[in-house]
């Protein structure tokens, strides 16, 4: 195997972890259709990219899938609440490292609209712990896949990762009263993990799978059973963002008003 290590240097969308990797053949596209749907979606918000004002115009953003999710639930059916509950219940019962595989966007590929097979990697094994990952496919895995790794250990019921960078959700985190991980924790960390691990089992991140990494400028996670779950999280908390944003801004008086005759 082609071994891989990496100096730990913070910015965006470099490497961090011990990366051992085998270059492979990409997986069969049909593997990637969620993926590659709220990928384009994402994307197509701004959520996922890369902007030469932003971060050094490295790319920013990623998104992941466990290698044997079966798309059974396609829109939340319960409160998150209640699902929650059932997957704390399943990671006491469960080792979530049985299931650890999954498939994550490359690194720098933030630039592309469109992704194909050939831009995603296959992490088979993710120890956020011990900063170490092994992976296969035709590209590396993202700079970010350890803290997607953090994430999967959380629960088996985790079948989907998204890590977006938004200004909107990250300024107003507070008023959004999203759970955060501490300003002076980086990403990509075995500290990350115990972050994460933290808001978990203090049933912070009870009431919606979304948190910010407060150690992350404008880095957000959302998670679920499935992409949608994942995706449509994201969502609801990036619209809320924006309606507050303008409310401000209609406070603030810099939003003409439009006088009717
Ligand atoms: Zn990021």
């Amino acid at each position: 195997m082609n071994k891989v290590t990496s100096i730990v240097h913070e910015k965006e969308g470099v490497i961090k972890y011990q990366l051992d990797f085998a270059v492979a053949e990409p997986v069969d596209a049909q593997r990637l259709k969620a993926l590659q749907q709220w990928r384009l979606t994402l994307y197509q918000l701004g959520l996922i990219g890369q902007d030469p004002e932003r971060y050094g115009g490295l790319g920013y953003g990623n998104i992941s899938q466990r290698c044997f999710s079966d798309d059974a639930h396609d829109l939340p059916e319960n409160a998150w609440a209640d699902i929650y509950d059932a997957a704390v219940a399943l990671a006491e019962s469960q080792n979530p490292d049985d299931r650890s595989g999954f498939l994550i966007s490359g690194t720098q590929t933030g630039h592309l609209s469109e992704l194909t097979a050939e831009h995603y990697a296959l992490v088979n094994h993710c120890d956020p712990l011990n900063n170490h990952i092994i992976a296969s496919g035709p590209v590396k895995p993202s700079s970010e896949a350890l803290t997607h790794g953090a994430i999967y250990a959380l629960s088996p019921d985790i079948q989907a990762v998204i890590h977006v960078h938004s200004p909107e959700i990250f300024a107003l985190r507070n008023q959004l009263l999203l759970p955060s991980t501490p300003d002076h924790v980086p990403y990509g960390t075995p500290d990350m993990a115990n972050a994460v691990r933290s808001l978990w089992s203090e049933g912070k991140l009870k009431s919606a799978p979304v948190l910010v990494m407060g150690g992350h400028q404008d880095g957000v996670i959302s998670f679920g059973r499935n992409m949608t779950e994942a995706g449509m999280a994201m969502l609801n908390v990036f619209q809320w963002a924006r309606a507050l944003r303008l409310a401000e801004e209609a406070e603030a008086g810099h939003v003409e008003r439009v006088t009717a005759f």
